[in-house]
Protein backbone atom coordinates (compact mmCIF):
# COMPACT_ATOMS: atom_id res chain seq x y z
CA UNK A 1 0.00 0.00 0.00
CA UNK A 2 1.06 3.70 -1.04
CA UNK A 3 1.15 6.64 1.42
CA UNK A 4 0.75 10.32 0.78
CA UNK A 5 4.44 10.67 0.68
CA UNK A 6 4.88 8.26 -1.74
CA UNK A 7 2.96 10.53 -4.08
CA UNK A 8 5.44 13.37 -3.71
CA UNK A 9 2.93 15.97 -3.01
CA UNK A 10 4.98 19.09 -1.42
CA UNK A 11 5.68 19.56 2.28
CA UNK A 12 2.15 21.93 2.85
CA UNK A 13 -0.04 19.87 1.43
CA UNK A 14 1.27 17.05 3.13
CA UNK A 15 0.94 18.84 6.69
CA UNK A 16 -3.00 19.42 5.36
CA UNK A 17 -3.97 15.78 4.70
CA UNK A 18 -2.13 15.31 7.94
CA UNK A 19 -4.19 17.86 10.00
CA UNK A 20 -7.67 16.20 8.18
CA UNK A 21 -6.68 13.22 9.81
CA UNK A 22 -5.73 11.06 6.91
CA UNK A 23 -3.57 8.44 7.82
CA UNK A 24 -3.68 6.41 4.15
CA UNK A 25 -4.47 6.98 0.42
CA UNK A 26 -8.25 5.66 -0.33
CA UNK A 27 -8.35 3.08 -3.58
CA UNK A 28 -9.10 5.98 -5.62
CA UNK A 29 -6.40 8.48 -4.69
CA UNK A 30 -4.10 5.34 -4.93
CA UNK A 31 -4.83 5.09 -8.65
CA UNK A 32 -5.73 9.12 -9.25
CA UNK A 33 -3.23 10.94 -7.10
CA UNK A 34 0.15 9.22 -9.06
CA UNK A 35 -1.96 9.13 -12.39
CA UNK A 36 -2.29 12.94 -12.68
CA UNK A 37 0.88 14.10 -11.18
CA UNK A 38 2.92 12.09 -14.13
CA UNK A 39 0.97 12.37 -17.07
CA UNK A 40 -1.40 14.70 -19.22
CA UNK A 41 -3.64 11.69 -19.71
CA UNK A 42 -8.02 12.37 -19.51
CA UNK A 43 -9.17 10.25 -16.60
CA UNK A 44 -12.86 8.58 -16.46
CA UNK A 45 -12.91 7.39 -12.58
CA UNK A 46 -15.96 5.30 -11.25
CA UNK A 47 -16.58 5.92 -7.79
CA UNK A 48 -19.37 7.07 -5.66
CA UNK A 49 -18.98 9.88 -3.67
CA UNK A 50 -17.96 8.07 0.03
CA UNK A 51 -14.67 7.10 -1.96
CA UNK A 52 -11.92 10.12 -1.11
CA UNK A 53 -12.72 11.49 -4.90
CA UNK A 54 -12.44 14.69 -3.92
CA UNK A 55 -8.53 14.52 -2.24
CA UNK A 56 -8.17 12.29 -5.26
CA UNK A 57 -8.72 15.17 -7.91
CA UNK A 58 -8.27 17.97 -5.73
CA UNK A 59 -4.47 17.34 -3.88
CA UNK A 60 -3.06 16.97 -7.51
CA UNK A 61 -4.86 19.81 -8.52
CA UNK A 62 -3.59 22.47 -6.08
CA UNK A 63 0.12 20.78 -6.35
CA UNK A 64 -0.08 21.78 -10.18
CA UNK A 65 -1.69 25.54 -9.53
CA UNK A 66 1.26 28.09 -10.17
CA UNK A 67 0.10 31.30 -7.96
CA UNK A 68 2.48 33.38 -9.68
CA UNK A 69 -0.56 33.41 -13.25
CA UNK A 70 -3.46 34.85 -12.27
CA UNK A 71 -5.54 33.31 -14.07
CA UNK A 72 -7.96 30.50 -13.68
CA UNK A 73 -5.95 27.02 -14.09
CA UNK A 74 -8.66 24.37 -12.69
CA UNK A 75 -12.22 24.20 -12.74
CA UNK A 76 -14.59 21.41 -11.23
CA UNK A 77 -18.12 20.91 -12.05
CA UNK A 78 -20.67 19.45 -10.52
CA UNK A 79 -24.57 19.34 -9.69
CA UNK A 80 -25.50 21.05 -6.61
CA UNK A 81 -25.09 23.97 -4.73
CA UNK A 82 -24.31 21.44 -1.41
CA UNK A 83 -21.67 19.65 -3.21
CA UNK A 84 -20.15 22.32 -5.02
CA UNK A 85 -19.84 24.02 -1.51
CA UNK A 86 -18.68 20.65 -0.09
CA UNK A 87 -15.79 20.52 -2.38
CA UNK A 88 -15.02 23.92 -2.20
CA UNK A 89 -14.45 23.42 1.66
CA UNK A 90 -12.42 20.32 1.38
CA UNK A 91 -9.84 22.18 -1.13
CA UNK A 92 -9.50 24.91 1.25
CA UNK A 93 -8.82 22.60 3.24
CA UNK A 94 -6.04 20.88 1.75
CA UNK A 95 -4.82 23.95 0.65
CA UNK A 96 -4.61 26.03 4.32
CA UNK A 97 -0.77 26.18 4.43
CA UNK A 98 -0.84 27.07 0.68
CA UNK A 99 -2.99 30.48 1.20
CA UNK A 100 -1.60 32.06 -2.05
CA UNK A 101 -3.78 29.16 -4.07
CA UNK A 102 -6.99 30.85 -4.43
CA UNK A 103 -10.44 28.61 -4.90
CA UNK A 104 -14.05 30.22 -5.49
CA UNK A 105 -16.75 28.42 -5.02
CA UNK A 106 -19.79 29.91 -7.55
CA UNK A 107 -23.36 28.26 -7.44
CA UNK A 108 -26.76 29.46 -8.13
CA UNK A 109 -29.44 30.00 -5.77
CA UNK A 110 -26.95 32.87 -3.96
CA UNK A 111 -26.54 36.17 -5.02
CA UNK A 112 -23.66 36.23 -7.95
CA UNK A 113 -22.62 39.73 -7.73
CA UNK A 114 -20.44 38.54 -4.70
CA UNK A 115 -18.86 35.51 -6.71
CA UNK A 116 -18.27 37.93 -9.67
CA UNK A 117 -16.12 40.04 -6.91
CA UNK A 118 -14.24 37.09 -5.31
CA UNK A 119 -14.01 35.82 -9.69
CA UNK A 120 -12.30 39.10 -9.89
CA UNK A 121 -10.12 39.02 -7.02
CA UNK A 122 -7.97 36.04 -8.12
CA UNK A 123 -9.53 32.17 -8.54
CA UNK A 124 -6.95 29.59 -9.29
CA UNK A 125 -9.01 26.81 -8.84
CA UNK A 126 -13.08 27.46 -9.76
CA UNK A 127 -15.58 25.05 -8.13
CA UNK A 128 -19.29 25.37 -9.90
CA UNK A 129 -22.62 24.60 -10.64
CA UNK A 130 -22.73 24.15 -14.10
CA UNK A 131 -25.83 27.16 -14.69
CA UNK A 132 -24.06 29.38 -12.93
CA UNK A 133 -20.86 29.22 -14.53
CA UNK A 134 -22.46 29.88 -17.76
CA UNK A 135 -23.89 32.69 -16.49
CA UNK A 136 -20.37 33.76 -15.06
CA UNK A 137 -18.81 33.23 -19.12
CA UNK A 138 -21.94 35.11 -20.54
CA UNK A 139 -21.15 37.78 -18.11
CA UNK A 140 -17.42 37.37 -18.72
CA UNK A 141 -16.46 37.63 -15.52
CA UNK A 142 -15.07 33.74 -15.34
CA UNK A 143 -12.63 32.96 -17.99
CA UNK A 144 -11.92 29.38 -18.70
CA UNK A 145 -9.91 30.01 -22.00
CA UNK A 146 -6.45 28.52 -20.27
CA UNK A 147 -7.57 26.01 -17.69
CA UNK A 148 -5.12 23.44 -17.72
CA UNK A 149 -7.61 20.81 -15.46
CA UNK A 150 -11.49 20.39 -15.79
CA UNK A 151 -13.27 18.04 -13.55
CA UNK A 152 -16.88 16.74 -14.05
CA UNK A 153 -17.54 15.30 -10.92
CA UNK A 154 -20.84 13.13 -10.37
CA UNK A 155 -21.14 13.81 -14.37
CA UNK A 156 -24.38 11.46 -14.43
CA UNK A 157 -25.99 13.34 -11.86
CA UNK A 158 -25.46 16.71 -14.23
CA UNK A 159 -26.76 15.15 -16.94
CA UNK A 160 -29.97 13.66 -14.91
CA UNK A 161 -30.56 17.54 -13.93
CA UNK A 162 -30.57 18.48 -17.44
CA UNK A 163 -27.17 20.38 -17.27
CA UNK A 164 -26.40 18.92 -20.60
CA UNK A 165 -26.10 21.93 -23.17
CA UNK A 166 -24.67 23.76 -19.82
CA UNK A 167 -22.32 21.60 -20.20
CA UNK A 168 -21.73 21.27 -24.08
CA UNK A 169 -20.98 25.00 -23.75
CA UNK A 170 -18.69 24.93 -21.10
CA UNK A 171 -16.85 22.52 -22.80
CA UNK A 172 -16.36 24.56 -25.98
CA UNK A 173 -15.01 27.67 -24.15
CA UNK A 174 -12.15 25.34 -23.09
CA UNK A 175 -9.10 25.16 -24.65
CA UNK A 176 -8.23 22.07 -26.93
CA UNK A 177 -5.28 20.82 -24.62
CA UNK A 178 -6.41 19.90 -20.85
CA UNK A 179 -6.47 17.31 -18.60
CA UNK A 180 -10.14 16.32 -18.53
CA UNK A 181 -11.36 13.73 -15.58
CA UNK A 182 -15.20 12.55 -15.23
CA UNK A 183 -16.16 11.08 -12.47
CA UNK A 184 -19.28 9.03 -12.46
CA UNK A 185 -20.86 6.83 -10.32
CA UNK A 186 -23.02 4.63 -12.90
CA UNK A 187 -21.51 5.06 -16.82
CA UNK A 188 -24.73 5.45 -18.33
CA UNK A 189 -24.17 5.86 -22.48
CA UNK A 190 -25.06 9.76 -21.87
CA UNK A 191 -22.00 9.47 -20.16
CA UNK A 192 -20.07 7.28 -22.46
CA UNK A 193 -21.25 9.81 -24.95
CA UNK A 194 -19.58 13.09 -23.58
CA UNK A 195 -16.00 10.88 -22.86
CA UNK A 196 -16.29 10.31 -26.56
CA UNK A 197 -17.06 13.85 -27.24
CA UNK A 198 -14.90 15.14 -24.51
CA UNK A 199 -12.10 13.21 -24.12
CA UNK A 200 -8.92 11.89 -25.48
CA UNK A 201 -8.58 8.14 -25.23
CA UNK A 202 -9.52 8.83 -21.69
CA UNK A 203 -7.96 5.96 -18.75
CA UNK A 204 -10.63 3.97 -17.18
CA UNK A 205 -10.41 3.73 -13.19
CA UNK A 206 -12.79 2.36 -11.24
CA UNK A 207 -12.81 1.79 -7.70
CA UNK A 208 -15.26 -1.04 -6.17
CA UNK A 209 -17.33 -3.07 -8.43
CA UNK A 210 -19.17 -1.19 -11.30
CA UNK A 211 -23.08 -0.11 -10.50
CA UNK A 212 -22.90 -2.27 -7.44
CA UNK A 213 -23.89 -1.04 -4.17
CA UNK A 214 -21.76 -0.38 -1.18
CA UNK A 215 -20.34 -3.51 0.29
CA UNK A 216 -21.76 -2.92 3.68
CA UNK A 217 -25.01 -1.81 3.11
CA UNK A 218 -27.60 -4.24 3.70
CA UNK A 219 -30.83 -4.56 1.53
CA UNK A 220 -33.84 -5.86 2.56
CA UNK A 221 -37.60 -4.79 1.64
CA UNK A 222 -41.16 -5.11 3.45
CA UNK A 223 -44.19 -6.40 1.41
CA UNK A 224 -47.13 -4.32 1.70
CA UNK A 225 -50.64 -3.33 0.05
CA UNK A 226 -49.92 0.14 -1.13
CA UNK A 227 -53.04 1.29 1.19
CA UNK A 228 -50.33 0.59 3.96
CA UNK A 229 -47.42 1.70 2.81
CA UNK A 230 -47.35 4.79 5.47
CA UNK A 231 -47.75 2.38 8.25
CA UNK A 232 -44.70 0.68 6.95
CA UNK A 233 -43.32 3.90 6.95
CA UNK A 234 -43.84 4.19 10.81
CA UNK A 235 -43.08 0.73 12.00
CA UNK A 236 -39.72 0.91 10.20
CA UNK A 237 -38.80 3.98 11.49
CA UNK A 238 -40.27 2.72 14.81
CA UNK A 239 -38.08 -0.62 15.21
CA UNK A 240 -35.46 1.57 14.73
CA UNK A 241 -35.43 3.68 17.69
CA UNK A 242 -31.97 5.41 17.13
CA UNK A 243 -32.88 6.02 12.94
CA UNK A 244 -30.53 8.69 11.25
CA UNK A 245 -31.41 8.21 7.73
CA UNK A 246 -33.66 9.61 4.60
CA UNK A 247 -36.55 8.39 3.05
CA UNK A 248 -36.92 8.91 -0.27
CA UNK A 249 -39.88 10.06 -1.95
CA UNK A 250 -41.02 9.78 -5.76
CA UNK A 251 -42.61 13.70 -6.08
CA UNK A 252 -42.29 17.18 -3.96
CA UNK A 253 -46.35 16.29 -2.87
CA UNK A 254 -45.82 13.49 -1.89
CA UNK A 255 -42.89 14.65 0.14
CA UNK A 256 -44.21 17.11 1.78
CA UNK A 257 -47.41 14.82 2.95
CA UNK A 258 -45.19 11.73 4.29
CA UNK A 259 -43.15 14.42 5.90
CA UNK A 260 -46.61 16.61 7.48
CA UNK A 261 -47.87 12.85 8.74
CA UNK A 262 -44.53 12.24 10.20
CA UNK A 263 -44.39 15.70 12.28
CA UNK A 264 -48.04 15.06 12.87
CA UNK A 265 -47.31 12.04 14.37
CA UNK A 266 -44.56 13.38 16.90
CA UNK A 267 -41.33 12.06 14.55
CA UNK A 268 -38.37 14.25 14.40
CA UNK A 269 -39.04 14.63 10.75
CA UNK A 270 -38.72 17.49 8.13
CA UNK A 271 -39.11 17.40 4.46
CA UNK A 272 -36.61 18.90 1.28
CA UNK A 273 -37.87 19.40 -2.11
CA UNK A 274 -37.77 21.71 -4.51
CA UNK A 275 -40.82 23.78 -3.95
CA UNK A 276 -38.80 24.96 -0.55
CA UNK A 277 -37.05 28.09 -1.01
CA UNK A 278 -33.13 28.14 -1.01
CA UNK A 279 -32.77 29.32 2.33
CA UNK A 280 -35.26 26.51 3.75
CA UNK A 281 -33.40 24.27 2.26
CA UNK A 282 -30.10 25.59 3.76
CA UNK A 283 -32.19 25.12 7.25
CA UNK A 284 -33.27 21.73 6.42
CA UNK A 285 -29.93 20.58 6.17
CA UNK A 286 -28.49 22.55 8.76
CA UNK A 287 -30.89 20.70 11.09
CA UNK A 288 -29.66 17.63 9.55
CA UNK A 289 -26.28 18.04 9.23
CA UNK A 290 -25.91 18.51 13.03
CA UNK A 291 -28.52 15.28 13.84
CA UNK A 292 -31.12 17.52 15.29
CA UNK A 293 -33.08 15.56 12.74
CA UNK A 294 -33.47 12.34 12.37
CA UNK A 295 -35.54 11.60 9.26
CA UNK A 296 -35.19 13.91 6.12
CA UNK A 297 -37.92 13.23 3.79
CA UNK A 298 -36.57 14.00 0.59
CA UNK A 299 -36.39 14.01 -3.60
CA UNK A 300 -34.07 12.13 -4.78
CA UNK A 301 -33.25 15.67 -6.95
CA UNK A 302 -33.05 17.51 -3.51
CA UNK A 303 -31.24 15.21 -1.90
CA UNK A 304 -28.50 15.30 -4.62
CA UNK A 305 -25.32 16.22 -3.10
CA UNK A 306 -25.96 15.77 0.63
CA UNK A 307 -22.59 15.06 1.88
CA UNK A 308 -23.44 13.47 5.17
CA UNK A 309 -21.22 10.23 6.23
CA UNK A 310 -22.59 8.61 8.40
CA UNK A 311 -26.69 7.60 7.55
CA UNK A 312 -27.92 4.87 9.25
CA UNK A 313 -30.65 3.94 6.79
CA UNK A 314 -32.33 4.61 3.37
CA UNK A 315 -35.63 4.19 3.02
CA UNK A 316 -37.44 3.98 -0.37
CA UNK A 317 -40.82 4.92 0.13
CA UNK A 318 -41.41 4.24 -3.26
CA UNK A 319 -38.95 2.29 -5.74
CA UNK A 320 -37.47 4.65 -8.31
CA UNK A 321 -38.51 4.62 -11.66
CA UNK A 322 -34.45 3.79 -13.05
CA UNK A 323 -32.73 1.14 -11.27
CA UNK A 324 -29.58 3.58 -11.00
CA UNK A 325 -31.56 5.72 -9.03
CA UNK A 326 -31.52 2.46 -6.50
CA UNK A 327 -28.13 2.76 -6.45
CA UNK A 328 -27.39 6.27 -5.74
CA UNK A 329 -29.88 6.23 -3.13
CA UNK A 330 -28.58 3.17 -1.57
CA UNK A 331 -24.70 4.61 -1.70
CA UNK A 332 -25.88 7.35 0.97
CA UNK A 333 -25.35 4.97 3.76
CA UNK A 334 -22.56 2.24 4.36
CA UNK A 335 -20.14 5.16 4.16
CA UNK A 336 -16.64 5.68 5.88
CA UNK A 337 -16.32 1.98 7.21
CA UNK A 338 -20.06 2.21 9.10
CA UNK A 339 -22.62 -0.54 7.73
CA UNK A 340 -25.61 1.02 6.63
CA UNK A 341 -29.35 -0.29 5.67
CA UNK A 342 -31.14 0.66 2.78
CA UNK A 343 -35.22 -0.62 3.29
CA UNK A 344 -37.35 -0.63 0.18
CA UNK A 345 -41.03 -0.29 0.99
CA UNK A 346 -43.19 -2.48 -2.30
CA UNK A 347 -46.62 -3.21 -2.61
CA UNK A 348 -47.10 -6.52 -4.03
CA UNK A 349 -47.18 -5.18 -8.05
CA UNK A 350 -43.56 -4.80 -7.30
CA UNK A 351 -41.94 -7.42 -6.01
CA UNK A 352 -40.24 -7.97 -9.90
CA UNK A 353 -38.45 -4.87 -9.73
CA UNK A 354 -36.69 -5.82 -6.84
CA UNK A 355 -35.69 -9.00 -8.84
CA UNK A 356 -34.36 -6.47 -11.43
CA UNK A 357 -32.43 -4.43 -9.32
CA UNK A 358 -31.05 -7.18 -7.22
CA UNK A 359 -29.44 -8.27 -11.03
CA UNK A 360 -27.67 -4.53 -11.13
CA UNK A 361 -26.59 -4.86 -7.65
CA UNK A 362 -25.44 -8.19 -7.54
CA UNK A 363 -27.01 -8.56 -4.38
CA UNK A 364 -29.98 -10.20 -2.13
CA UNK A 365 -32.46 -7.88 -1.62
CA UNK A 366 -33.99 -9.47 1.23
CA UNK A 367 -37.43 -9.81 2.50
CA UNK A 368 -38.34 -8.98 5.87
CA UNK A 369 -41.30 -9.37 8.05
CA UNK A 370 -43.02 -6.01 9.21
CA UNK A 371 -42.53 -6.28 12.95
CA UNK A 372 -45.76 -6.30 15.30
CA UNK A 373 -46.51 -4.09 17.88
CA UNK A 374 -44.96 -6.06 20.66
CA UNK A 375 -41.44 -6.59 18.56
CA UNK A 376 -41.66 -2.48 18.04
CA UNK A 377 -42.54 -2.04 21.93
CA UNK A 378 -39.46 -4.13 22.85
CA UNK A 379 -36.95 -2.21 20.86
CA UNK A 380 -38.76 1.35 21.97
CA UNK A 381 -38.05 0.30 25.47
CA UNK A 382 -35.28 -1.46 25.82
CA UNK A 383 -33.76 1.88 23.81
CA UNK A 384 -34.96 4.21 26.25
CA UNK A 385 -33.62 2.08 29.35
CA UNK A 386 -30.54 1.78 27.49
CA UNK A 387 -30.58 5.94 27.56
CA UNK A 388 -31.34 5.92 30.97
CA UNK A 389 -28.00 3.71 31.90
CA UNK A 390 -26.05 6.18 29.80
CA UNK A 391 -27.41 9.23 31.19
CA UNK A 392 -25.46 11.11 33.07
CA UNK A 393 -26.64 12.38 36.22
CA UNK A 394 -25.70 15.75 37.80
CA UNK A 395 -25.25 14.64 41.37
CA UNK A 396 -24.74 17.90 42.48
CA UNK A 397 -27.35 19.84 41.57
CA UNK A 398 -29.92 16.92 41.98
CA UNK A 399 -28.88 15.91 45.74
CA UNK A 400 -30.83 19.07 47.07
CA UNK A 401 -33.96 17.98 45.45
CA UNK A 402 -33.68 14.25 46.50
CA UNK A 403 -35.39 14.48 50.18
CA UNK A 404 -38.46 16.13 48.81
CA UNK A 405 -38.59 13.52 45.76
CA UNK A 406 -38.06 10.67 48.23
CA UNK A 407 -40.54 11.94 50.52
CA UNK A 408 -43.50 11.92 47.39
CA UNK A 409 -42.15 8.33 46.18
CA UNK A 410 -42.08 6.43 49.34
CA UNK A 411 -45.57 4.75 49.00
CA UNK A 412 -44.47 3.45 45.29
CA UNK A 413 -42.09 -0.04 45.70
CA UNK A 414 -39.80 0.08 43.29
CA UNK A 415 -41.80 -2.11 40.01
CA UNK A 416 -44.35 0.23 40.29
CA UNK A 417 -41.66 3.40 40.35
CA UNK A 418 -40.66 1.68 36.94
CA UNK A 419 -43.90 0.78 35.84
CA UNK A 420 -44.92 4.62 36.29
CA UNK A 421 -41.85 6.30 34.40
CA UNK A 422 -42.00 3.77 31.56
CA UNK A 423 -45.72 4.59 31.43
CA UNK A 424 -44.88 8.57 31.12
CA UNK A 425 -42.87 8.18 28.18
CA UNK A 426 -44.93 5.34 26.58
CA UNK A 427 -48.28 5.23 27.94
CA UNK A 428 -48.97 6.65 24.24
CA UNK A 429 -46.78 4.58 22.19
CA UNK A 430 -48.46 1.16 24.14
CA UNK A 431 -51.74 2.53 23.30
CA UNK A 432 -50.93 3.05 19.46
CA UNK A 433 -49.53 -0.71 19.02
CA UNK A 434 -52.12 -2.29 21.16
CA UNK A 435 -53.91 -4.45 19.00
CA UNK A 436 -52.28 -2.89 15.71
CA UNK A 437 -52.76 -5.39 13.02
CA UNK A 438 -50.16 -7.26 10.89
CA UNK A 439 -49.70 -5.72 7.96
CA UNK A 440 -47.46 -8.08 6.05
CA UNK A 441 -48.70 -9.91 2.93
CA UNK A 442 -48.15 -13.78 2.92
CA UNK A 443 -49.74 -14.63 -0.65
CA UNK A 444 -46.51 -14.41 -2.42
CA UNK A 445 -44.55 -16.06 -0.32
CA UNK A 446 -47.17 -19.85 -0.36
CA UNK A 447 -45.74 -20.21 -3.76
CA UNK A 448 -41.95 -19.73 -2.87
CA UNK A 449 -41.07 -16.16 -4.28
CA UNK A 450 -40.13 -13.30 -1.72
CA UNK A 451 -37.86 -15.00 0.68
CA UNK A 452 -39.62 -13.47 3.91
CA UNK A 453 -36.50 -13.59 6.70
CA UNK A 454 -38.26 -14.75 9.88
CA UNK A 455 -39.21 -12.21 12.34
CA UNK A 456 -36.73 -13.89 15.59
CA UNK A 457 -33.63 -14.34 12.76
CA UNK A 458 -34.02 -10.20 11.74
CA UNK A 459 -35.00 -9.41 15.50
CA UNK A 460 -31.13 -10.91 16.46
CA UNK A 461 -29.86 -8.94 13.90
CA UNK A 462 -31.69 -6.03 14.50
CA UNK A 463 -31.31 -6.07 17.98
CA UNK A 464 -27.13 -6.18 17.12
CA UNK A 465 -27.46 -3.20 14.71
CA UNK A 466 -29.96 -1.40 17.32
CA UNK A 467 -27.51 -2.10 20.13
CA UNK A 468 -24.38 -0.58 17.63
CA UNK A 469 -26.49 2.48 16.32
CA UNK A 470 -27.72 3.07 20.08
CA UNK A 471 -23.57 3.11 21.30
CA UNK A 472 -22.57 5.35 18.21
CA UNK A 473 -25.89 7.60 19.06
CA UNK A 474 -24.56 8.05 22.26
CA UNK A 475 -21.74 9.45 21.57
CA UNK A 476 -22.62 11.31 18.97
CA UNK A 477 -25.48 12.70 21.58
CA UNK A 478 -28.03 13.13 19.05
CA UNK A 479 -30.70 15.72 20.93
CA UNK A 480 -33.81 14.68 19.83
CA UNK A 481 -36.89 17.17 20.14
CA UNK A 482 -37.41 15.93 23.38
CA UNK A 483 -36.37 13.14 26.35
CA UNK A 484 -38.36 10.63 24.10
CA UNK A 485 -37.38 8.88 21.20
CA UNK A 486 -38.79 10.88 18.53
CA UNK A 487 -40.76 8.22 17.37
CA UNK A 488 -42.66 7.06 21.25
CA UNK A 489 -45.61 9.43 21.12
P1 LIG B 1 -15.41 12.15 -0.79
O1 LIG B 1 -15.69 10.86 -1.51
O2 LIG B 1 -14.36 12.95 -1.44
O3 LIG B 1 -16.69 12.92 -0.57
O4 LIG B 1 -14.82 11.79 0.67
C1 LIG B 1 -15.58 11.12 1.63
C2 LIG B 1 -15.04 11.33 3.04
O5 LIG B 1 -13.84 10.62 3.25
C3 LIG B 1 -14.76 12.78 3.37
O6 LIG B 1 -15.30 13.05 4.65
C4 LIG B 1 -13.25 12.87 3.38
O7 LIG B 1 -12.82 13.86 4.30
C5 LIG B 1 -12.85 11.48 3.82
N1 LIG B 1 -11.53 11.05 3.26
C6 LIG B 1 -11.07 11.26 2.03
N2 LIG B 1 -9.85 10.70 1.87
C7 LIG B 1 -9.54 10.11 3.04
C8 LIG B 1 -8.40 9.36 3.51
N3 LIG B 1 -7.37 9.10 2.73
N4 LIG B 1 -8.45 8.88 4.79
C9 LIG B 1 -9.52 9.14 5.58
N5 LIG B 1 -10.61 9.83 5.19
C10 LIG B 1 -10.63 10.32 3.94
Amino acid sequence: MSTFEDFGLNEKLLAAIKKRGFENPTPIQEKVIPQLLSSEKDIIGLAQTGTGKTAAFGLPIIERIDANLNQTQAIILSPTRELCVQIAKDLISFAEFMPEVKIVAVYGGASIEPQIKSLKAGAHIVVGTPGRVMDLIERKALKIGKIKTLVLDEADEMLDMGFKEDLDNILSSTPDFKQTLLFSATMPDDIRRIAEDYMMQPMEISVGKKNSGAENVDHVYYLVSAKNRYLALKRIVDINPNIYGIVFCRTRKETQEVADKLIQDGYNADSLHGDLSQAQRDMVMAKFRSKHLQVLVATDVAARGIDVNDLTHIINYNLPDERETYIHRSGRTGRAGKRGMCITIVHTREEHKIREIEKLLKKEIVRKKIPDGKEICMIQLMSMIDKVMAIETIDGQIKEFLPAIMLRLQSLDREELIKRFVSTEFNRFLNYYKGAADINIYDKDKKGKGRMTSTSTTRTRNAKVASRMRRKVASNAIQMTDSTSAVAR
